[in-house]
């Protein structure tokens, strides 16, 4: 079986919550909502559903599609508020007990907790807990934050409180969508690394249903009107009596978006943080068309992350766009892959050449992200082999030079080409005639003044950072272990 895109970088995952005045399809809400999020992360995902403060559950490892069933769909009751996520782990296996949302039983009630990031803090954190006595049934940090609040709430007195005193001993990536008994929280970490919006959807008799999402396109989806992006540090609660908003933790920090979340990972029809996300893509082709012009017949996007920014070349270079590569979508998680000695079929299986817009071009070719190159050296040969005259390599991003501590799956420098070898090199090794990457000081004009987090391209971390990696903890752990 294959992952999607071997050589792209993951997600960690997606969230969404919806509060409805009253009994309704909450699971089927949310359900829709998790589709639209399903670029997020494919590993696992759930739904969890409050009716009348019973919680009812489903999760599982797969895709919505195939997790949700019409069978287990429907047996899921109505309510009036729901919480959903999808998966893609940095930290913690693949397993069942990794799925979220996370709940929990307390002194008090009950919580579900969906969580997008990573706190950069997470070993220290647990380490801490279980030294004063704490047992976690995941590997995930989700279960730390849920232990936190927990702690906090048996000492406070409402959740909300509970939720702005555990933050204080979280550091890092987290946007957060909660359910207690009676209300829907959503949360955003003080440097808002990753995205997390509301939307509300008003009925023929004026009542308002709410909804949080990771991204827009989760609302567009379910039919919510976009209302705003959550602020970085804000804690947004929606009840029975309307919506409050907590700024406790707001203006704490500089904002620090992720600023791949425009490059490659969120879905071009989202708005973040006032950004459109294709909007944002596009600038990056316009920005690599004017400083690394290539003399070229054709601009081709690779299918999809590279499409926009291929739009962007075309219309600055005054050079064609074309549909030069087709995607295979129905390649999935169920497909047989090849060996890792026989990645060139895989590549062709995902992708193929358009023969008679390719052949005899020199061909501008688009992609996100270079990580290990060798996607792309497949990709060009194969293009060459449909009679392509030259390629001309552009990427729409930096060169990725360090670690993610924020919820991506870079966890280490070994396998980043551009740690190993300079421009020049990588163009030789990919085979492609010229090769340019998006210089790191255009990435402003994506953010369109809104902070970003850079340190994978820069090695800026905007906390405190690990001083060893996710392999070595884990080394470490296991060698503690034996
Ligand atoms: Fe995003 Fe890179 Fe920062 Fe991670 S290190 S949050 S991938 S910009």
């Amino acid at each position: 079986m294959i992952t999607q895109n071997e050589e792209k970088l993951h997600e960690e995952c997606g969230v969404f919550g919806v509060i409805s005045p009253k009994a309704a399809d909450v699971a089927q809400i949310t359900y829709y909502g998790l589709y639209a999020l399903q670029h997020r992360g494919q590993e696992s995902c759930g739904i969890v559903v409050n009716d009348d403060g019973v919680f009812a559950s489903h999760k599982n490892l797969g895709l919505v599609g195939e997790v949700f069933s019409h069978s287990v769909l429907s047996n899921m009751p109505c309510g009036r508020m729901a919480l959903g996520h999808v998966r893609y782990g940095t930290t913690g296996a693949a397993t069942y007990s990794n799925c979220q949302p996370i709940e929990v039983n307390h002194l008090k009630g009950k919580l579900a907790v969906a969580h997008n990031g990573n706190l950069s803090n997470a070993l220290a954190l647990r380490e801490a807990l279980e030294l004063s006595g704490a047992i976690f049934h995941s590997t995930s940090d989700t279960e730390t934050i849920a232990y936190l609040i927990i702690r906090e709430r048996l000492k406070t007195q409402s959740i909300e409180m509970a939720v702005s005193r555990a933050m204080d001993f979280l550091e890092g990536a987290y946007s957060l969508v909660l359910m207690s008994s009676q209300k829907l929280i959503a949360v955003r970490d003080p440097m808002g690394f990753r995205p997390l919006c509301i939307g509300k959807m008003v009925d023929e008799a004026g009542e308002t249903t709410y909804v949080a999402a990771s991204e827009s396109c989760a609302l567009h989806a379910v039919g919510a009107e976009f209302v705003r992006d959550v602020e970085p540090g804000e804690i947004v609660v929606f009840d029975a009596n309307g919506v409050l908003s907590i700024k406790d933790h707001c203006g704490k920090a500089c904002k620090k978006l992720c600023i791949f979340e425009y490059i490659y990972f969120a879905r071009p029809d989202s708005l973040i943080d006032g950004v459109s996300v294709h909007a944002a893509r596009r600038r990056a082709g316009e920005i690599l068309a004017e400083k690394f012009l290539a003399d070229a017949d054709l601009v081709v996007g690779v299918p999809d992350s590279g499409l926009d920014a291929a739009l962007g070349y075309a219309n600055v270079s005054g050079i064609p766009y074309g549909i030069g590569l087709i995607k295979n979508k129905y390649i999935g998680r169920t497909f047989i892959a090849p060996g890792q000695d026989n990645r060139l079929d895989l590549v062709k299986m995902k992708l193929s050449p358009v023969i008679n817009e390719i052949r005899g071009k020199r061909i501008v070719l688009i992609d996100d992200s270079l990580v290990r190159g060798t996607t792309c050296r497949r990709l060009i040969t194969l293009l060459r082999e449909a009679g392509a005259k030259e390629i001309h390599m552009r990427i729409s991003a930096p060169p990725f030079l360090h670690p993610c501590y924020y919820g991506t799956d870079i966890d280490s420098e070994d396998h980043l080409i551009a740690t190993m070898h300079t421009v020049s090199e990588i163009c030789t090794l990919i085979g492609a005639d010229t090769l340019a990457y998006l210089p790191l000081e255009s990435l402003p004009a994506l953010a369109c003044g809104n902070g970003y987090c850079s340190a994978c391209f820069d090695g800026v971390y905007p906390t405190e950072v690990p001083s060893d990696t996710r392999k070595d903890r884990f080394e470490r752990k296991l060698s503690e272990i034996k």
